[in-house]
């Protein structure tokens, strides 16, 4: 099929929840580039939206796991696979919880999260099952998360949609102490409002949610799905601000395109479910956590945390010159490779721009242009970046 019929296809067969895509039919991925069916090559700073942590074809990932699909990809999880239990141990042995549940998507670790959090106050048989989220947050698109979700647009096409969610502004810790009553079982926050235009939480705040848990005897809930396995420069983005969550949802960077998800906690918490509680028919097959177990590998041992934290800093620092350069630019956000510029204009003008001159970025929000790059980046990669950036700033001012 050549790219019309492509496009035609998608149009004549596929449900319109996307609108029209932008208009390049991908075909491969080699390191941190793209390259469509016309030949085209792309600089890809969206990592598929955070996922592809380690670039395309990245030898030792593939090689993983052209073994595993010649092995065996899935069988149940009425069995024990050693993958399953190597990668269990690994990322235990890398953050502060004891016990994991592995899920498919992101918005099915929020879903695992929420209904841990709920049976935890069965067990203590306390009448507690409101969820406090924020305002402007993204916590996914199954009814359940959807609601969770802090922002209208979200709820309206499902209405009336689940209950049990209070929203309260972000960084505002009044607010959220304002929230809580004797219904709260959980608060659930992203450190950094990915989708919601790249709003990190301050530190005192998260301090002070953590504090407001302990005091309320409440549970506090990361969703690290965008900002954890290595996004930030540390493996979680909570180790940089020195603060632990009762339960961690993890998602996207985990497979690195392999679709995996996982929800943790401590021994106190975790014991609340017991058999039957919870399931999942593909969640931790032998292919997904080969993908997991293989990427965390790589990104603690290869490198790719100090990676994030040079190149990241020489990109924030690149991003502020320009700044400094266009009043249209309002503020630069974000820490590691997870980076937004809030602009004065509709952040998709810039995106179309970019991208016809060869470099993918992605949008958060109406005005954020959000960058995600593949953590294992070089600050050539930047520099190309800036240059198109640049380019297309210069031609509006
Ligand atoms: C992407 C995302 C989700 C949803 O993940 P899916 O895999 O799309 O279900 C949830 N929370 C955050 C913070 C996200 O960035």
């Amino acid at each position: 099929m050549d790219k019309q019929e492509i496009i035609q296809a998608d149009q004549d067969y596929f449900m319109n929840v996307f609108g029209p895509r932008f208009p390049m039919v991908l075909e491969k991925g080699e390191g941190v580039y793209l390259y469509d069916n016309e030949g085209k090559k792309y600089l890809d700073f969206t990592a598929g939206i955070a996922v592809n942590a380690l670039g395309y074809n990245y030898p030792e990932f593939s090689e993983a796991l052209k073994e595993q699909v010649s092995k065996l990809i899935h069988a149940s999880n009425l069995y024990y696979y050693e993958i399953q239990a190597k990668l269990s141990k690994l990322l235990i042995d890398n953050c502060y919880a004891d016990k994991v549940f592995y899920s498919n998507s992101g918005a099915e670790a929020n879903e695992g999260a929420i209904k841990l959090a709920k049976k935890y106050f069965k067990e203590k048989d306390e009448e507690r099952y409101e969820i406090i989220t924020a305002k402007n947050s993204f916590h996914g698109r199954t009814l359940k998360t959807l609601a969770a979700t802090g922002q209208e647009k979200y709820h309206k096409p499902y209405t009336p949609i689940p209950q049990g969610f209070k929203y309260v502004p972000y960084n505002d810790l009044a607010a959220i102490k304002e929230a809580v009553d004797d219904k709260t079982a959980a608060i659930m926050l992203e450190l950094i409002q990915g989708e919601g235009g790249v709003n990190p939480a301050t530190q005192e705040y998260i301090k002070g949610v953590r504090e407001l848990c302990d005091q309320e005897g409440i549970l506090l809930i990361f969703d690290e799905i965008q900002t954890g396995i290595g996004r930030t420069g540390s493996l979680f983005a909570y180790q940089d601000y020195g603060v632990e969550p009762d339960i961690l949802t993890l998602a996207k960077a985990l497979g690195n395109g392999v679709p995996i998800g996982a929800f943790l906690a401590k021994d106190e918490v975790a014991q609340a479910f017991k058999p039957g509680d919870h399931g999942s028919t593909f969640g931790g097959n032998p292919l997904a956590c080969q993908a997991a177990y293989t990427t965390l590998n790589i990104i603690l041992n290869q490198g790719v945390l100090d990676n994030v934290k040079e190149v990241g800093t020489y990109f924030y620092n690149r991003l502020l010159d320009l700044k400094d350069k266009y009043d249209f630019i309002k503020e630069l956000r974000g820490m590691g490779l997870i980076l937004g510029l809030e602009l004065e204009m509709e952040a998709k003008e810039i995106v179309t721009k970019v991208i016809e001159n060869g470099i993918l970025v992605l949008t958060a929000g109406k005005n954020v242009l959000r960058f995600l790059p593949p953590l294992v980046i070089s600050t050539e990669d930047v520099d190309q970046v800036i240059g198109v950036l640049e380019k297309v700033f210069s031609q509006i001012n």
